[in-house]
C-alpha cells in the first residue's frame, strides 16, 4: 500500500477527540498526494471504536488482542512494526500526546526512519514530506523534511479541526500475531487524580492565570476577579507545578480541555501544550507583558500591559 495510516489513540472505552483530529490531518494530506487514509486501532472490546472510525477513513485495520486491554508502547510498537512493514504506508501520524509520545521516538529507531513531532503542517513534495513544527515554545515555526519512508509525523493536539464523518470505510480485522511477549516494561495501574469536584470544562467564562502571576500571593486579587464576573479560575502547568492551584484546574495537554464562551489568559505565553487545551474558547482575551507572546497569535483581543494593573482596571470597568 502506499498511504496515510493513523494510529487512533482510546482511553477509558473511547476514541480521543485527537484521534478525529489527526484523520482529519490525514484526509487534507491525502487529497494532495492522492492516496487514501488508512486508521489503525489497537485494543480489546473496540468493535464501536472501529465503526466510528471508519466515517472518518477510507479502511480500518483493527486488531483486538488481550495484550492490548492496557496501553504499554512495547506492545504497540511490536504490533505497528510488523503492520507498517507489512503495509508499506508512505507516511504514519500518531498524536503528540502522552500516548504518542510515549511510543513515537521508539517506533522510529525500531523502523530506522525519521521522525517530526508537534507537527501543524504538511506539504508533499520531490524531497520527501515538508513538515512544518512549532520551535522556541511557539515563537517561530520551523520546516523540516523527511526523506525516509514511511515519514513518522507526531501531529499537535487541538491544531486540527475534526473533520465531519462523510466516508463509509471498511473495517478490516488484523491479527498482530505474536505481541506481549518479551516485554521490559509492564503496565502496573492508571493512577487518576482525586477529584475535588472542580470541572473547569463546564465553565462559561474562564480565567486562566501563568508563571506571569509571579507569586501565589498575587493570586488573590485575580480569584476575586474571576468571582466577580462569574469565571472559574484555571491555570497553566507551572502555576499547578507550584501548587498554587489544584490539578484539576490546569489547562492543556496534559491539562483538560476548555472551550468556553470567554477564556481570559493573564500572565501566560501561549506554549503549544498550553494553547491546545483552550483555542477551542469561542473568545480569547490575553494580557501578557510582551508583544511578541505567542499568545497573540491565538488571542482575539489583547492587552500589552502588567496584568497587576489591567485585573483592577477590568475589575472597576466592569463594576
Ligand atoms: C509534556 C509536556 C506537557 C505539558 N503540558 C502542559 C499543559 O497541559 N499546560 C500548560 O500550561 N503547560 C504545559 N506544559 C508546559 C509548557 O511547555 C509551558 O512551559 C507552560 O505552558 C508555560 O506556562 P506559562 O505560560 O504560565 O509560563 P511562561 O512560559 O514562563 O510565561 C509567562 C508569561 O507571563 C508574562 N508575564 C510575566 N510577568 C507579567 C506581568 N506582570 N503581566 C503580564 N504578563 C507577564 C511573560 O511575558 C510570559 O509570556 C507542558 C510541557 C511538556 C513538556
Amino acid at each position: 500500500m502506499s498511504g496515510i495510516m493513523v494510529l487512533a489513540e482510546h482511553r477509558h472505552g473511547d476514541l480521543r477527540d485527537v484521534s478525529h483530529e489527526v484523520l482529519s490531518a490525514a484526509r487534507n494530506l491525502a487529497e494532495k498526494t492522492g492516496e487514501q487514509v488508512e486508521a489503525v486501532l489497537l485494543g480489546q472490546g473496540c468493535d464501536e471504536m472501529a465503526q466510528r472510525l471508519a466515517a472518518q477513513a477510507h479502511r480500518v485495520i483493527h486488531a483486538e488482542h488481550p495484550a492490548f486491554r492496557d496501553f504499554n508502547y512495547e506492545t504497540w510498537q511490536q504490533a505497528l512494526v510488523r503492520l507498517v512493514k507489512g503495509r508499506e504506508p508512505s507516511i504514519v501520524m500518531i498524536p503528540h500526546t502522552a500516548f504518542g509520545t510515549d511510543l513515537g521516538p521508539s517506533l522510529a529507531v525500531e523502523l530506522g526512519v525519521g521522525i517530526v513531532s508537534d507537527a501543524i503542517g504538511f506539504e508533499p513534495g520531490p524531497d520527501g514530506l515538508k513538515v512544518t513544527r512549532g520551535v522556541y515554545g511557539g515563537k517561530l515555526n520551523a520546516e523540516r523534511f523527511i526523506s525516509t519512508t514511511p515519514a513518522l509525523v507526531m501531529v499537535r493536539q487541538s491544531h486540527f479541526k475534526p473533520d465531519q464523518p462523510g466516508l463509509e470505510g471498511e473495517v478490516v480485522n488484523w491479527d498482530p500475531g505474536d505481541v506481549g511477549s518479551g516485554l521490559r516494561t509492564r503496565f502496573i495501574s492508571l493512577e487518576e487524580v482525586p477529584s475535588t469536584g472542580i470541572d473547569i470544562t463546564k465553565a462559561d467564562v474562564v480565567v486562566g492565570i501563568g508563571r506571569g502571576v509571579k507569586e501565589e500571593k498575587n493570586i488573590g486579587p485575580i480569584r476575586e476577579f474571576a468571582e466577580h464576573i462569574g469565571a472559574v479560575l484555571a491555570g497553566s502547568r507551572p502555576v499547578i507545578d507550584a501548587g498554587w492551584l489544584e490539578k484539576e484546574r490546569q489547562v492543556g495537554s496534559s491539562g483538560k480541555t476548555v472551550k468556553p464562551r470567554v477564556y481570559i489568559a493573564l500572565g501566560i505565553s501561549g506554549a503549544f501544550q498550553h494553547v491546545a487545551g483552550m483555542t477551542g474558547s469561542d473568545t480569547i482575551i490575553a494580557v501578557n507583558k510582551d508583544p511578541h507572546a505567542p499568545i497573540f497569535a491565538v488571542a482575539h483581543y489583547g492587552i500589552v500591559d502588567d496584568l497587576h494593573k489591567v485585573v483592577p482596571a477590568l475589575r472597576e470597568k466592569l463594576a
